[in-house]
């Protein structure tokens, strides 16, 4: 099998790394760019800390601050206004998944025009839109290595995923130093997020020798030190492992896919408005049990790259503790049901059939070790529910 990989071509990685935006710019030839960002980054003082690099490099740079978290088209519609009314040649995203994949779908619809549901899986993208540096402050989706993009369609509240090079971002800065002012909510969903990802490129069917080693590394970092990032939001041992967990895991899963977990994430997410990384661990456990049968070893090496079960130990044996791991941990990181949630229950049974075939045409639990029907995609939405 030949397995193709797509990554930014540049990647500065570290604790202060924030200080190569610069360099990236002027490596990739850019003099003008665009920052793609929201208010929150703008108010707390993160947006300043990225222009005073620039302003000192006289770069001129002007700020698309109006973002939203889980991405819509009509604000990746206004962002390419933004980025019409003048000559600029790059971008530069500042903040968590959401404004990276707002720059990303910015560049595709201003290079090709149309509109963002026209480039839909499985639909393709003709042309390479402007470079895009992509700076994660959360840890994370790892949308920063990703050649998708995940734009909610405005009219129809549908997540689409747009998948394509012209989504990979030219270029990373992976600092874990913007991460430390993250909460602890949005600590335990990333971070959750993120070994969401690990997990799911491995047991892929995408899944090829390279991603195998960044998904264990990821999942090996992610899961002894996500307890810690909570708890202990200073600690920059866990901040640092926790920011490049999420940074491999992205290299993982957008060379290998996700599989059902994400599949079945996105409705939930496209029409409860849960954040992205809480839904993915709202379904991780239940998924895992169902899938693992089909593919019991990948899933025991998971469990012991995470930690949680011995070299030693039989695939059996380890797959019954990464069930009991990922539901410890959804204890411990205060993860709820979709009910305790308060997604009302008449309105979560009657938008079963459309979640779950919104979940299948979404191809990723066609990657997954066991591939679900319909039916079985509503039985486990009606299994977590609780
Ligand atoms: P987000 O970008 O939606 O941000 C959530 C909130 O956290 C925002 O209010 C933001 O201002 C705040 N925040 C961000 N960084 C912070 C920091 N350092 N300190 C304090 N607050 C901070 O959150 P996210 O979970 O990173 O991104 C979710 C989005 O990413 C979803 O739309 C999801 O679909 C998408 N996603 C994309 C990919 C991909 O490969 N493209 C992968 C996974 C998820």
């Amino acid at each position: 099998m030949i397995a193709t990989i797509t990554m930014p071509r540049l990647l500065y990685v570290g604790g202060g790394a924030l200080a190569e935006v610069t360099t990236a710019l002027f490596r990739l030839g850019a003099r003008r760019p665009l920052i793609v960002t929201d208010r929150f980054m703008e108010s707390s003082g993160m947006l300043a800390r990225l222009t005073d690099r620039l302003d000192a490099a006289s770069i001129a740079w002007r700020a698309f601050s109006d973002t939203v978290p889980d991405p819509t088209s009509d604000v990746v519609e206004q962002g390419v206004e933004a980025l019409r009314a003048a000559p600029y040649d790059s971008l530069i995203a500042l903040g968590g998944g959401s404004p990276i994949d707002t720059a990303k779908a910015m560049s595709v619809l201003a290079a090709n025009g149309g509109h963002m549901r026209d480039y839909k899986v499985p639909n393709e993208i003709p042309k390479l839109g402007l470079p895009l540096i992509a700076i994660p402050t959360t840890a994370g989706t790892g949308s920063e290595v990703t050649r998708f993009t995940v734009i909610t369609d405005s009219a129809r509240d549908e997540k689409m995923l747009i998948m394509g090079l012209a989504c990979c971002p030219a270029a990373a800065i992976v600092d874990y130093e913007l991460s430390l002012s993250m909460p602890w909510r949005l600590t335990a969903d990333t971070g959750l997020d993120s070994l969401t990802h690990a997990i799911e490129a491995y047991v892929s069917r995408k899944a090829s020798p390279f991603t195998d080693g960044v998904a264990k590394a990821a999942m090996a970092l992610i899961a002894r030190n996500i307890r810690t990032a909570c708890h202990e939001p200073n600690s920059r041992a866990a901040r640092e492992a926790m920011m490049l967990g999420a940074t491999q895991a992205g290299m993982a899963f957008s060379n290998a896919s996700v599989c059902l977990v994400h599949g079945m994430s996105r409705p939930i997410g496209a029409f409860f408005h849960v954040p992205h990384g809480l839904s993915n661990a709202m379904l991780l456990p239940e998924i895992t049990a169902f899938s693992a049968p089909a593919a019991l070893e990948r899933y025991a090496d998971c469990a012991r790259a995470m930690g949680v079960a011995s070299e030693g130990e039989g695939n059996q044996a380890a797959v019954a503790r990464l069930v009991d791991e990922l539901r410890a941990l959804n204890r411990d990181l205060k993860v709820p049901t979709p009910k305790e949630y308060g997604l009302a229950e008449a309105r979560y049974q009657e938008l079963l059939p459309v979640m779950a075939s919104q979940a299948l045409a979404s191809g990723s639990p066609g990657n997954n070790p066991r591939v679900p029907s319909a039916d079985e995609i509503v039985d486990l939405y009606r299994r977590v529910y609780a």
